[in-house]
């Protein structure tokens, strides 16, 4: 066997020993005969799998009692218009702060199901500039940027922008913004639980959890029960955030075997120090690789300003095109995937998320610095 150090953006690495146990209980799940796959999503070996997974969401992030903790599908796509369905009454409107290309597909999202229903969405704040291909994002918003809405039934941002590199909370100088009694909804999908986090600071979190949890299919969903509660009832039941609430996300058939990867995934999390270790561990990382850019600065630019960059998705530019294609396949030949930056910006992208062992950074940096020295 021969794994490759995988910097995949998502869906991307996942624990090896996550893997491995889903590995070794894969025909026989607790001495069923079966596999976890093939149980009922209503039987009481699955559903200790649901529970546990659930259970260690809750204690690795302290999430407060007045909070749900659910398991929804369609991607965190699906949430970018299932949220505001839910959470902007007719006549009412949503903020949104765009720092990035995922910020821009839910604005457009929130946009279409708003107006189907009455209600509205407006821009409080953008950090792009430029426009069409030359379009760019290089930094989270500041309190500077915003022109929050007092009366704005959420204020949407999306921590962590998988494309542009760009990250909140990561430096004390680009927190998440300050909304008042208006709840913060955040799209955590590529930067949920590498580090602690202060749950209660928060109307709603999500996150598709193929970046940094487990595999593609499921989406963690976080949510104060009043806003739940408070939902609007004249949407189909199937997308009501009180239906999976309710139901202890097992309304309809949940995607039971992502849901029990997941379980996996937060179990090794669990082991190996919860997220303050997990914290240390990325933090690490993110450090060597910025060392290496900033140390070699006529050979590696990071657009990001320093202040917003991610420490999950590290993104930076090569001379010229050329040569980054030439790094991407050097890089390949050693046994490092996953490399070439998203397709819309270019570029390389190292998505370094919670299974990305220090050693293969360790190797990425030994490589980059090599590269760069040959030019
Ligand atoms: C990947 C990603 C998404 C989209 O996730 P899907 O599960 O493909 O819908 C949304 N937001 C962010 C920040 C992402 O990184």
């Amino acid at each position: 066997m021969n794994r490759v150090k995988n910097f995949n953006a998502g869906p991307a690495a996942l624990p090896l020993p996550a893997l491995e146990r889903a590995r070794d209980e894969f025909l026989d799940f607790a001495k069923s005969g079966m596999c976890v796959m093939e149980h009922s999503h209503r039987g009481k070996e699955y559903e200790a799998v649901h529970d546990e997974a659930i259970a260690l969401l809750r204690e690795l992030l302290g999430v407060p009692d007045t909070y749900d903790v659910l398991f929804v599908q369609g991607g965190a796509s699906q949430l970018f218009a299932q949220l505001p369905m839910n959470l902007v009454e007719k006549g009412r409107s949503a903020d949104y702060v765009v720092t990035g290309a995922w910020g821009e597909k839910a604005l457009s999202e929130a946009k279409a199901a708003t107006a189907m229903l009455g209600a509205s969405v407006r821009v409080a704040g953008t950090t792009g500039t430029g426009e069409g291909k030359e379009k760019s994002y290089v930094r989270a918003a500041t309190a500077k940027d915003l022109q929050l809405a007092p009366d704005a039934a959420y204020v949407h941002v999306t921590s962590n922008e998988t494309i542009h590199g760009v990250e909140y909370d990561v430096t004390p100088a680009r927190p998440f913004p300050d909304t008042g009694k208006v709840p913060l909804v955040a799209d955590m999908s590529s930067d949920f639980l590498w580090k602690p986090l202060d749950v209660s600071r928060f109307g709603v979190i999500y996150a598709g959890a193929q970046k940094n949890i487990g595999p593609s299919g499921v989406v963690v969903l976080i949510v104060r029960k009043d806003l739940v509660a408070a939902g609007r009832k004249d949407i189909p039941k199937i997308f009501q955030l009180r239906t999976p609430a309710e139901n202890k996300s097992l309304y309809n058939t949940p995607p039971t075997f992502g849901i029990y990867m997941v379980r996996n995934v937060l179990a090794w999390l669990k082991g190996l120090g919860g997220l303050p270790a997990m914290e240390k561990r990325n933090r690490d990382k993110a450090a060597k690789l910025y060392g290496v850019i900033d140390a070699n600065a006529s050979f590696y630019r990071c657009p990001v300003e320093k202040e917003s960059r991610s420490v999950m998705n590290v993104v930076f530019r090569l001379p010229s095109e050329a040569d980054e294609e030439r790094f991407v396949k050097e890089a390949k030949a050693q046994g490092m995937v996953g490399l070439k930056g998203h397709r819309s910006v270019g570029g390389i992208r190292v998505s370094a998320y919670n299974a990305v062992e220090p050693a293969w950074i360790d190797a990425l940096c030994e490589f980059m610095q090599a590269f760069a020295k040959r030019g």
